[in-house]
């Protein structure tokens, strides 16, 4: 996400370092790098030009304290500019009424049945009951879509497959949630591959009968400049709540993030990252500006971290630990977890620095297979009792998964230099809490 835009950005304020103090003439360089960077991401140039603009009278404004460089210095405000522009404080859904609709509106593609889906998980996993009222009446295969995505997050489905009429279905859902008990309906619609009229009408009429708490619009944010005009196109027709950006994984220049805000004077509320129900983020626009300056975003990935653990695995696991009996089951068992936390290239963005780092380099789920294949191979003794794996046993590991010797040597050294941390915190730990009892 934002790859491209953050090493730009990098190599502007590069363009201060070593400078003792902010001038003119070294501001109006970085200015202009900054801005071309922006425009290159896709930014709308009006955008990019008045943020620029005023990201240089701040500049220039300001004392340069002793302690901070004026690189230092610009990149607070570049970040405190983009932050601004981009809304500057999260802004929540509103879930007000009993049942209470959110009405999912967006062009075909853009990624509305997915995201219905991920609302329905997020909102759910907060203790909320949901239904999902499928009325993409024109694309039969959605309705399917949403019923197997539904199954898969235990949601449950209102659907009318035969009906083609959306206004009669999401009101009969509606119903059917209040007599179920259910405290939300999200309404997924029909979109089409461009704006047009019937399906303006379409979705004004759900609008105005389902009177909904919150109407989100949902756009592909590999669609650039694209992306701001349909919003406002729709935006024009629905007045719609907030918008959702999907598929900011891709390689996208996600300029149309930054820009959709200032253009559209509505919130973007949500992100979403990737195809699993899981890459589904709040919008917070801080954070944001963070992670496209590479200075990461530790407070997302601990959140999803919480999220994605399980906890009764997590005590256990570090129950393990303490008793310095960790093996290679716990070990798989923490690989898993950690590919329930999303895309693993997007996880180490949010680590301060990293950004730069991975740029361009390969980084998926398919990374961990190598070790995976290779502790699969091994007998439940084996995983259990690291210890017994000597020459002979590795030979036959490498043959089973596939992997060469080599590999095997080197899991086993990680493996073993991992145990040796863990008892070294562990006796670190010991002593800490003995003092603390003295103290
Ligand atoms: P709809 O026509 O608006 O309902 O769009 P869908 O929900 O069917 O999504 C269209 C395609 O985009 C599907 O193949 C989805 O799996 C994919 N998709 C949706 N959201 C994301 C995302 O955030 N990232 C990626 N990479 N793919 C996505």
């Amino acid at each position: 996400m934002f790859d491209n835009l953050s090493f730009k950005l990098d190599r502007a304020f590069k363009t201060l370092k070593g400078t003792g103090k902010i001038t003119e003439i070294n501001v109006a360089t970085t200015v202009k790098e900054i801005r071309r960077a922006l425009i290159d991401a896709d930014v709308n140039y009006k955008v990019a030009k008045e943020v620029t603009d005023t990201i240089k009278t701040e500049a220039l404004g300001r004392d340069v304290l002793i302690s901070v460089s004026p690189g230092q210095l610009l990149v607070k405000i570049t970040q405190e500019e983009l932050t601004k522009l981009m809304g500057g404080t999260k802004e929540d859904i509103s879930l007000k009424g009993d049942p209470n609709v959110i009405l999912i509106s967006g062009l075909q593609g853009s990624g509305k049945t997915t995201f219905s889906g991920k609302l329905a998980y997020h909102l759910k996993k907060q203790g909320r009951q949901v239904l999902l009222a499928a009325c993409d009446i024109y694309r039969p295969a959605a309705i399917e879509q949403l019923k197997t995505l539904g199954e898969q997050i235990g949601v449950e489905v209102y659907a009318e497959p035969d009906n083609k009429n959306a206004l009669e279905i999401a009101s009969r859902a509606v119903e059917y949630a209040k007599k179920n008990g259910k405290k939300t309906v999200i309404v997924d619609t029909a979109g089409r591959l461009a704006v047009d009229e019937q399906m303006m009408n379409e979705i004004s009429e759900l609008k105005e009968n389902l009177n909904p708490s919150e109407t989100l619009f949902v756009v592909d944010s590999m669609t650039g400049q694209d992306a701001v005009n349909t919003a406002k196109t729709f935006d024009e027709r629905l007045n719609f709540n907030g918008v959702v950006l999907t598929k900011l994984d891709g390689d996208t220049r996600g300029g149309a993030a930054i820009s959709i805000r200032h253009v559209v004077d509505k919130p973007i509320k949500f992100i979403s990252t990737g195809e699993k129900m899981e890459n589904l983020d709040v919008f917070y626009p801080d954070r944001m500006a963070q992670r496209i300056l590479g200075m990461g975003d530790v407070v997302s990935l601990v959140e999803r971290a919480q999220q994605s653990f399980d906890e009764d695995e997590a005590k256990r696991i570090n129950a393990k630990i303490r008793k310095n009996q960790f093996n290679f089951e716990d070990f798989l068992s923490q690989i898993e977890q950690i590919k329930k936390m999303g895309n693993l290239k997007d996880l180490m963005g949010m680590i301060p620095g990293m950004g730069k780092v991975i740029k361009g380099m390969d980084i998926d789920d398919d990374s961990f297979k190598p070790i995976e294949a290779i502790i699969k191979s091994m007998t439940p003794l084996e995983r259990e009792n690291p210890d017994v794996i000597d020459g002979s046993r590795r030979k036959r590991i490498a043959q089973g998964s596939g992997r060469t010797i080599q590999e095997v040597n080197n899991l086993m050294k990680q493996f073993n230099d991992m145990r040796k941390l863990m008892k070294q915190m562990n006796k670190m730990g010991g002593a800490q809490r003995a003092l603390g009892n003295l103290v």
